[in-house]
């Protein structure tokens, strides 16, 4: 059964739609992420999760109570931002502890519930520090703990991350996800780094303009896009319009009416007189080859990201920069082959 139930919400601010009768579900103990582009209306579907922003319409539910009326600290939600909102004048061990002392809990409960939240967050030998004595990855840990010590039933994450330098924020995504999983607790993320959604959610739900585009698995989501929208807005896809497709592979009779999609590391770059030798080495599967120049090469680390110029397309292709093989430049005419099965027919 589905446990958080989101259903048909509509809201608007001055007359201007920003939830546009939206629904979505998340199981129980599920990582689901909301990814889409900015004022798309991740913020205030949390907001309305929360209880923070009334929706104008539609039923929000927990655990199979209908919440959507009730004030925000009856709904056992918790919320972390990516401001991480701390009590600058208490310590590490005062910040955690605030909330249950707010709900009347003391003495060894209270104590040992904070205890373990410092250690859940590996923040042990800093329970006496003061936020500003904090690096940021170190304060985001701190409001995590702070609400997941109420024990909520759904904690709501509005970037938290955000904040961070690349690579705090890569071993926070592990640790969020380690503390999620050990707690099994039911978590829906606001982001708009898709790296950042895919590498952590069990659900992504794709947002665009105040709807649900696509929900699915990562790697679902990832291979079959089911829209324009999601193929442009998840990653670095070759989307063509149909006739630019045709022309590109010189088939007229393909089927499908709408656009293609064809992902950049599914495309291999042969020098332009290896064709015979690439088929010869047992690529026997169906696909097409196309004459290219390269445009432009970006070196993403372990990436070679090439820009190459097919007639009037530029298609994108991402080779493993490996030093075994040969890299490809400006001067040396190319062909690319697109394999058949990986072109992907969007509507
Ligand atoms: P971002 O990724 O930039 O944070 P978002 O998807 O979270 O974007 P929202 O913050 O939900 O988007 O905002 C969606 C739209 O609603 C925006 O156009 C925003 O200006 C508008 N909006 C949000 N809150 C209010 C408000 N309280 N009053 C008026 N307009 C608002």
């Amino acid at each position: 059964m589905s446990y958080v139930v989101i259903k048909d919400i509509v809201k608007s601010f001055n007359g201007a739609p920003v939830l546009d009768s939206l629904s979505l579900t998340v199981n129980r103990g599920e990582m689901a992420t909301l990814l889409g582009p900015s004022g798309c209306g991740k913020t205030t579907l949390l907001r309305c999760v929360a209880g923070l922003t009334p929706p104008d319409r539609g039923l929000i539910s927990i655990d199979g109570k209908d919440i959507t009326g009730l004030a925000p600290r009856q709904r056992e939600v918790g919320m972390v931002f990516q401001a991480y909102a701390l009590f600058p004048n208490m310590t590490v061990y005062h910040n955690i502890a605030f909330g249950l002392k707010m709900k009347r809990l003391a003495g060894k409960e209270m104590e040992n519930r904070v205890r373990n939240m410092i250690e859940l967050v590996d923040l042990a030998g800093k329970e006496h520090s003061y936020p500003a004595e904090l690096s940021g990855g170190q304060q985001q840990r701190v409001a995590l703990a702070r609400s997941l010590v109420l024990e909520p039933k759904v904690l709501l994450l509005d970037e938290p991350l955000n904040a961070l330098d690349a690579k705090i924020r890569k071993n926070l995504q592990a640790e969020l996800r380690r503390i999620q999983k050990g707690l099994n607790i039911t978590m829906i993320m606001v982001t708009h780094d898709q790296e950042e959604a895919f590498g952590i959610s069990d659900t992504v739900y794709i947002i665009n303009k105040g709807r649900v585009e696509q929900a699915g698995g990562p790697g679902e989501v990832y291979a079959a896009p089911a829209s324009r929208f999601v193929a442009e807005f998840i990653g670095n896809y070759n989307v063509m319009a149909p006739d630019e497709f045709r022309r590109l592979v010189r088939a007229e009779n393909l089927a499908g009416g709408g656009s293609f999609a064809v992902r950049p590391e599914v495309i291999k770059i042969l020098p332009a007189g290896a064709v015979e030798t690439f088929k010869a080495g047992g690529n026997g599967k169906d696909g097409w080859y196309v004459e290219g120049k390269i445009d432009n090469l970006t070196v993403k680390g372990n990436c070679l990201c090439y820009r190459v110029k097919c007639g009037d397309l530029l298609i994108n292709v991402d080779q493993l920069n490996d030093r075994e093989l040969r890299r490809f430049d400006g001067e040396t005419p190319v062909k690319l082959w697109i394999p058949r099965e990986e072109c992907i027919s969007l509507n």
